[in-house]
């Protein structure tokens, strides 16, 4: 098995921010692999040891027979800036990029690259996003989203009526408030009306909201 054909995002995050891992080889046994990811590193952790008796995130493991975890995974749950920062993971070359709003913006500016991960935690610190990230999604708490086209132009949507002054409560509401667009130049106002309905699905659809809000926001 090579690691660039079954690389997962905590692979390429820990070969970014660490250097390459110190692989051991295929495993002899499943119950020898890593609980998480199935492969093996030089030293393995026992699972107690890393993840608390309330850790929930299992369902993302793909070797339950594994009763320890590799040097990558380990480092994957130990980071707390992995659970309290945006971040950008790329596959080739393998990078791991804290993310301010402005570049958060740049990425879901279109759809997401096939090699790209993009990781928001919206509650920061709660949980680990990092091991449950998926190439071309973006991960949130308990989901990961898809990024079509459509959303990267909502967001562009929603970045132009932000710039008109609507602040984030506003922009949830059914209709842009009277108090806002009176302070607009009356021509501006066709553009607004026709955007407004634009979010409708969004404001619907709260991870996607909550995303596009952290990307519009001034850095
Ligand atoms: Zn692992």
């Amino acid at each position: 098995m090579t690691i660039a054909a079954s690389i997962d995002v905590v692979w390429a995050a820990y070969t970014a921010a660490v250097g390459t891992p110190d692989v051991a080889g295929a495993p002899d046994s499943r119950a020898a692999g890593c609980a998480r990811c199935g492969l093996t590193t030089a030293v393995m952790s026992p699972v107690g040891q890393v993840v608390s008796r309330r850790f929930t995130g299992y369902e993302s493991w793909t070797n339950l027979a594994g009763r320890r975890l590799c040097a990558v995974c380990v480092w994957a749950y130990r980071q707390r800036p992995l659970r309290t920062e945006t971040h950008i993971v790329t596959q080739k070359p393998p990078t791991l990029t804290p993310a301010d709003s402005t570049l958060l913006h740049q990425v879901l500016s279109t759809t997401i690259d096939p090699g790209t991960a993009v990781i928001v935690p919206l509650r920061p610190g709660r949980k680990h996003l990092l091991p449950d990230a998926r190439w071309g999604t973006v991960t949130v708490d308990d989901a990961q989203l898809s990024w079509t086209s459509a959303d990267a132009h909502r967001l562009a949507v929603m970045r132009r009526l932000r710039a008109h002054g609507f602040t984030e409560r506003m922009l949830g509401d059914d209709a842009p408030p009277y108090a806002v667009l009176r302070r607009l130049p009356a021509d501006e106002w066709p553009q607004v009306f026709d955007d407004w309905p634009r979010l409708t699905s969004w404001r619907r659809a709260d991870p996607w909201w909550e995303v596009g809000l952290r990307a519009t926001r001034q850095a």
